[in-house]
């Protein structure tokens, strides 16, 4: 009896998994070859070695347990107490345990927030770079993007205290930043947006008065999230100072004054939002609060602008995470599911449909990690002036990729792929942020064409860098890199154009997403190489080659595509076998 109810069980278990079969149980780690074969190209073996396990084990809990925790923290949000119990105005916010247990994931066992700034975590005697730390930002992110933000904001107000901060305020606050242990932890803020503006940061009216070796604030901030942090970073005019952004200075407020009493700030109420719903963001009005300047007072806009780059690396990885486990999902119904008798992903719709998802899903990778390499080597001191120009594409082109590609794989999925009872439903309301915070799309493409391009010249750097990769690639066939030349060339010819006239601004946003693409492509070459050096697998090439198909060469509406090779690439890249150098090259020729 006892085996019968046990084969009745797995019979509808394996029935449900053809039924809605998702990634549960995933290790999304090891469901990434591309993820492994990117670090091995960016990080020493050492280092590599030593943090696989923990990759590993991240991946195992990112497909389990903790994306339970990141359904259930969604679903019940935070709840903010405006008053305590006997009437006092003391703010706290109540998370659900399922958000308690991701913070113990991340900022305690993984310390993600602190692994670029503290030495030790993890057993590893430094500090990690850019990249490592990406590499688990990306796996967390997979099962919960809401937690990211609070991870990113305590990382970044750590590291402006550290480069501006006073030894006192560094003494005061920079340990409780980056501690791994919860009992001491104290997550950080980064405030700026008020109602009369986000983009435009010189409108801002909170004023900053001094009172001795403090100030005192007073106004109010609209979006602000993690909002019960215990150290907020934020940006305020002092009294007297002049208008626009050169007046505004940078203040960090703790959440608690010396006596254990609350500072001077009143957290109104919560946001009631879209996607991130585990995580809380709110509105502060400063009635007073107790701050203290950090770093020179009317160079505030301009050390958190400075700031930006990495956050904005991070809002890209965190995208790339979304799309990634969309592809996952996607890739697992396709398999799975059985429509007229046929899997989806053995149907010629179904396999473009997972194609788009994956292009620009990897894409997305490889800029990640192109980018946290550059960051690396200029934080090492080489200046690597295209990151300037590859940290807002990547931005721009990733976050807005996200809300698409996490869309299409809903619609794989089909109807259930709209109920939030699976994953895809909180990944496609999670993306629509993305291009919105760390500055819009229209915010970001202007910077990459007026700042990186126009005022600092950065695609000149981009140019040679991306010929430098081309000369660095000799196994990749010759006229697909000719290729790449002449259009890498155009593509930094036209931002060139665009940032130089005025009259040309709407064309930011298209200049920016053609840099993003050939470069994107022209890194794939240059991973393919590489990758198949190590593994004997070029597949990567093909990738290079449909970003160039199908994002950057316009095509004819009524033409029929070439559909053997066409068809061929799509098996291959679908896939499980790797192809060596010469297939690839084959398939490029004919396609
Ligand atoms: C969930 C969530 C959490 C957030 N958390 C925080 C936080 O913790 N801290 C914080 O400081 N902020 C936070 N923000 C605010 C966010 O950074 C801003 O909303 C964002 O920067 C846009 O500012 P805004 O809302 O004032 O829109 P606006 O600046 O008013 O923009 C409105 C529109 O105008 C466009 N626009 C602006 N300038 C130009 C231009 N020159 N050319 C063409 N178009 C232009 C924009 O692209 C946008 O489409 C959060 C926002 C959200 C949604």
């Amino acid at each position: 009896m006892h085996q019968l109810l046990k084969q009745d069980v797995a019979a509808k278990a394996s029935q449900s998994g053809l039924l809605a079969p998702d990634t549960t149980g995933m290790n999304f780690y090891r469901a990434d070859p591309a993820l492994t074969d990117l670090l091995r190209i960016h990080l020493p073996d050492v280092l590599f070695n030593h943090i696989e396990p923990h990759l590993d084990r991240l991946g195992a809990l990112a497909g389990g347990r903790l994306d339970e925790c990141a359904r259930l923290a969604d679903r019940h949000g935070p709840v903010l107490h405006p008053r305590d119990k006997v009437g006092r105005d003391v703010q706290t916010i109540e998370y659900h345990p399922a958000y308690h247990e991701l913070e113990r994931a991340a900022f305690g066992e993984f310390g993600i927030h602190a692994l670029s700034i503290r030495k030790g975590i993890m057993g590893w005697p430094d500090k990690y770079p850019v990249v490592a730390k990406h590499a688990f930002t990306f796996l967390f992110n997979q099962t919960e993007f809401g937690m990211g933000c609070p991870i990113n904001v305590t990382d970044g107000c750590a590291k402006l205290l550290a480069n501006f901060g006073s030894d006192e305020l560094k003494a005061r606050y920079l340990d409780g930043l980056t501690q791994t242990d919860m009992t001491r932890l104290t997550q950080g803020g980064q405030f700026m947006t008020e109602k009369e503006g986000g983009s435009d940061v010189g409108t801002l009216t909170t004023t900053a008065v001094q009172e001795g070796d403090h100030w005192r604030l007073y106004g109010e901030k609209w979006f602000c999230s993690n909002a019960d942090a215990k150290v907020v970073m934020l940006l305020a005019r002092p009294e007297g100072a002049p208008p626009g952004t050169r007046g505004v200075g940078l203040f960090l407020m703790p959440r608690f004054l010396d006596d254990g009493s609350q500072n001077h700030y009143r957290i109104v109420r919560l946001k009631d939002k879209l996607g991130t719903r585990s995580m809380a963001s709110g509105e502060i009005t400063l009635e007073g609060a107790i701050a203290y300047a950090v770093g020179k007072l009317d160079r505030g806009f301009v050390q958190m602008a400075e700031m930006v780059n990495s956050s904005r690396l991070s809002n890209g990885v965190k995208s790339t995470a979304l799309m990634r486990r969309a592809c996952h999902d996607a890739m697992t119904v396709a398999k799975n599911r059985v429509v007229f008798g046929s899997r989806i992903i053995d149907l010629p719709l179904g396999q473009r449909q997972l194609l788009k998802i994956m292009l620009a899903t990897e894409q997305a990778l490889s800029m990640s990690f192109l980018t946290a390499d550059a960051l690396d080597r200029a934080e090492a001191g080489s200046q690597d002036a295209a990151a300037l120009l590859r940290t807002p594409t990547l931005k721009f082109r990733a976050t807005r990729d996200a809300r698409k590609v996490c869309g299409d794989a809903l619609e794989m999925r089909g109807g259930i792929g709209y109920i939030e009872e699976f994953a895809t439903a909180r990944l496609l309301r999670d993306a629509h942020l993305g291009s919105i915070w760390e500055g819009t799309g229209n915010i970001v493409a202007l910077d990459a064409l007026k700042r990186a391009v126009g005022r600092h010249g950065a695609e000149s750097a981009l140019a040679a860098d991306l010929h430098a990769r081309l000369d660095d690639s000799a196994e990749v066939p010759q006229a697909w890199r000719d290729r790449l030349r002449g259009l890498a060339d155009r593509a930094v010819g036209f931002a060139r154009e665009v940032a130089a006239h005025s009259d040309s601004e709407a064309e930011s946003r298209r200049a920016t997403s053609l840099l993003y693409h050939v470069a994107s492509a022209v890194q794939l070459a240059w991973e393919a190489q590489r990758i198949h050096a190590r593994r004997g697998d070029a597949r990567r090439l093909l990738l290079s080659r449909l970003v160039i198909d199908h994002r950057v060469t316009p095509s004819d509406p009524f033409r029929l595509a070439e559909s053997k090779s066409q068809g061929a690439i799509a098996a291959l890249l679908l896939g499980d076998r790797s192809a060596r150098m010469a297939e690839v090259g084959e398939l490029l020729r004919a396609a």
